[in-house]
């Protein structure tokens, strides 16, 4: 900041305005200054000294004491007077014999004189000496002058920067207000390294704000800055901190449902975990309400209204799903259908309401009977049930009927209207087959229907099974 141009040929050449009545003293001296190399100019009364400084101020004046018209104090003044050219210093020439006024010449703002007749020595030493003392004021007015800029810059900066520290400060108390009033759970998190592998090891908490704060049992301030996500995580779901490494590893967000054991509550709450720096921020909402009647109306979609067994939307799911599962695995599926033995004249007789408290008797009794949890009882229609037993093979298939029949022949629902029984029976048919590609959910269920038919053809209140060779045997004799 403090190298000044002073290469231009102005500032190399310094300017001389010599002022003397005397043509002589006007030759000698600028023969003098301009064999230095100096630039001069010549003035030869006060009047015109005084435009030519002002028109092109010189670098320094010689300026004669006395003159007609106007003297050389005189000229000084009115030099000094004026900004342009107060600045300019002024040496003046007097004669030996001139009675000079020493006192009043630097009174009025002379710097320096020389007497004539000129020692050519001194009156280069003189000039040199002002010459530089000027060059260096004027250094130092350069360098005030950058440093005011400089100070101005400063300024401005330290505005500037006051400025942004309000923004900053808005903007924190902004975001500070919506962190404190949201609903949602809001969490930024650093990523704790191991400082040998580089590996996450487990994540710090940023930002916690008080909802956050709430899942975790705690307040913002016991959380910030502590390393328990591993732990508080772990006890959740372990593979969840696996997935937030993911976030911060690969960038990609991460956004599901989690259940949560909430103060001895179950709780669901759908979270997003978004990459922020070498860390994440995430954000939780409870929704235990919304899943909660999610699920409760999802299982009234699987229940028959009536007997509380699944209905027969579920059983086809689940139906397409084992086979599948069992095609996959080449395990016997097994099926059973059964129908409540002369329903219909039961009905008639009882009438509908009791017709109603036989269905759910029964079902309640064979919901008894089907135990393992794969295994699904559902009404298949007015007053067919059917059951879906996976990984079954025939034995164990027909063994579960025969216990079916057994169980509701136990019950003894009086039954007056029935043929074969004081009671209440029921028939079955029993299917199993290992699901392949060319047979088909259909096939399965029409020869367990087959064979239902052929339960109830031969005298009803008994188990009858069929399976694909059986099946095709019995049609081609028939
Ligand atoms: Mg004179």
């Amino acid at each position: 900041m403090k190298e000044f141009n002073l290469t231009s040929e102005e500032n190399l050449i310094e300017s001389i305005l010599i002022v003397d009545d005397q043509p002589a003293n006007l030759r000698v001296l600028s023969k003098m200054l301009e064999g230095r190399n100096y630039k001069v100019k010549k003035a030869s009364d006060g009047e015109s000294a005084i435009m030519a400084a002002q028109s092109q101020p010189p670098d320094l004046i010689l300026l004669d004491i006395l003159m007609p018209n106007m003297d050389g104090y005189e000229v000084c003044k009115i030099i000094k007077s004026d900004d342009k050219t107060k600045d300019i210093p002024v040496i003046f020439i007097s004669a030996l014999s001139d009675v000079f006024d020493k006192i009043k010449a630097f009174e009025i703002g002379g710097i320096d004189y020389v007497t004539k007749p000129f020692q050519e020595e001194e009156v280069l030493a003189r000039i040199t000496s002002q010459l530089t003392i000027q060059t260096q004021r004027k250094l130092l007015a350069k360098e005030r002058e950058l440093l005011e800029k400089e100070h101005q810059l400063l300024r401005k900066e330290i505005r500037q920067r006051k400025e942004a520290e309000a923004i900053l400060y808005q903007s924190r108390a902004l975001i500070s207000s919506i962190l404190n009033a949201s609903l949602d759970g809001i969490a930024a998190l650093e990523a704790v390294r191991d400082t040998k592998t580089g590996k996450i090891i487990d994540f710090r908490c940023i930002v916690v704000n008080p909802v956050t704060a709430q899942i975790f049992n705690s307040q913002p301030e016991d959380l910030t800055g502590k390393l328990i996500f591993k732990k508080f995580i772990n006890k959740i779901k372990p593979e969840l901190f696996t997935a937030f490494i993911q976030v911060v590893e690969t960038g990609k967000s991460l956004e599901q449902d989690i259940k949560y054991n909430h103060k001895n509550e179950q709780k669901w709450f759908h979270y997003i975990a978004v990459k922020l720096g070498d860390g994440f921020s995430v954000t939780v909402r409870d929704i235990t309400v919304r899943k909660k009647l999610e699920l409760k109306l999802s299982k009234l979609a699987t229940i028959d209204g009536l007997t509380g067994v699944y209905n027969r939307h579920y059983f086809n799911n689940i139906l397409t799903q084992e086979w599948e599962r069992n095609c996959r695995e080449k395990q016997y599926l097994s099926l059973i259908l059964c129908d409540v033995d002369y329903f219909k004249p039961y009905n008639d007789f009882y009438g509908h309401q009791k017709g109603d408290s036989c269905l759910i008797a029964v079902a309640k009794t064979m919901n008894n009977v089907v135990k393992r949890s794969s295994d699904i009882l559902a009404r298949y229609g007015g007053e067919e049930f059917a059951v879906i037993l996976p990984n079954t093979p025939k034995e164990g298939a027909i063994k579960i009927a025969e216990n079916l029949r057994e169980e509701i022949e136990k019950l003894n629902i009086p039954h007056a209207k029935s043929n074969i029984s004081e009671y209440v029976t029921i028939s079955l048919g029993v299917a199993s087959i290992i699901p392949d590609c060319e047979s088909s959910i259909e096939s399965l269920i029409r020869i367990a229907d087959n064979a239902l038919y052929f339960a109830k053809e031969n005298g009803r209140n008994q188990v009858k099974f069929y399976n694909h060779e059986e099946l095709e045997i019995r049609n081609k004799n028939d």
